[in-house]
């Protein structure tokens, strides 16, 4: 199969930007700076990060004899925002559950490729196997890690998800990305509301609304970064990216967003039962959260009365 023919499958899956890495062990400047990431405790409570160091490393841990790493990314930029005094919900989870729609999608890559090699074989990432899939988009060439520490797809921004296939089949490697943001610009890192970003492209968990309304579990204490209308996850780095501005909003029918979603108000989610939470949430990213984990975010929110519009768009 020529560089053509794969284009071709992947952009009919949806990819906006695609490329190939050759499987080998991630190289030791990349792999310190996760190291040093990890433990100046920048990874707050994500003590998964830590696990299986060895798969992480290199992918042919992952599958043996993996050959290439095929990254793939799929906009969910969105064609429209919640009302500004609306529970604020992040961009991705607008749509369906990103791990169920990228997957199908590259389980049909994978079943056309199939096809062609013969006694291939291939493990389908989304978000679900230790790879550093940043790292491994810069080296297809995919995109460049912006300050935020998002991966930033040239002409379409960073509300991309990525996916991977890690296959035996030996293909073409694409060119590495030598991206970089625009000298100067830190319009990322004055816009978080937690000051979790640092001038050297890393973010500390502990000071993120993203990682504290969806991944911290427990009560929140003092001292954490308010919420103010945020009730699960953050956009304010990706809203204040020049990069992100004209770009075009996903094509991909299962990532436009839900009605039942943008049209929550604070108390429709007070008033949430499990089986309701689990009717509009079953298919969505935000199942994560768990509807104990809406209410103790919705507890935090600043009232609507005193909110005003999100932080991003005073910017
Ligand atoms: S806001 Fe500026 S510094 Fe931050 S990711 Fe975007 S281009 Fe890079």
């Amino acid at each position: 199969m020529n560089t053509e023919q794969l284009d071709s499958i992947m952009r009919s899956s949806g990819a906006v930007a695609w490329g190939v890495a050759t499987a080998e062990s991630v190289d030791s400047e990349a792999w310190e700076r996760r190291e040093r990431w990890i433990s100046d405790g920048n990874n707050a409570r994500m003590d998964y990060l830590d696990r299986y160091p060895d798969v992480r490393r290199d992918p042919r841990n992952l599958l043996e004899e993996a050959r290439s790493v095929i990254v793939a990314a799929y906009s969910y930029y969105p064609s429209r925002r919640q009302p500004a005094d609306a529970p604020q919900f992040a961009w991705y989870a607008y749509g369906r559950d990103y791990h169920e729609v990228v997957r199908a999608r590259l389980e049909r890559v994978a079943s056309r490729l199939d096809e062609v090699y013969d006694g291939a074989r291939f493990r389908i990432c989304v978000d679900t196997a230790p790879l550093m899939e940043r790292y491994w988009a810069v080296k297809a060439g995919v995109g460049f890690v912006g300050r935020n520490a998002q991966l930033i797809v040239p002409g379409h921004g960073s509300a991309c998800f990525l996916g991977e296939i890690v296959t035996t089949i030996p293909l073409p490697a694409s060119t590495p990305s030598e991206g970089a943001c625009p000298d100067g610009c830190d319009l990322c890192i004055r816009a978080c509301p937690g000051g979790a970003i640092s001038r050297e492209c890393t973010v500390d968990a502990r000071r993120c609304l993203s990682y504290l309304t969806i991944e911290h579990r427990g009560a929140f204490t003092d001292g954490m970064p308010q919420l103010g209308r945020r009730i699960y996850g953050c956009d304010a780095c990706q809203s204040a990216c020049p990069l992100n501005r004209g770009i075009s909003p996903t094509d991909i029918p299962e990532f436009l967003p839900s009605e039942a979603l943008m049209s929550l108000t604070d108390s429709d989610i007070a008033t949430l039962t499990p089986e309701r939470f689990s009717s509009i949430f079953s298919h969505s990213a935000v199942k994560r959260a768990k509807l104990a984990g809406l209410l103790r975010n919705l507890s935090a929110l600043t009232p609507r009365s005193a909110a005003g519009p999100p932080s991003e768009d005073k910017i």
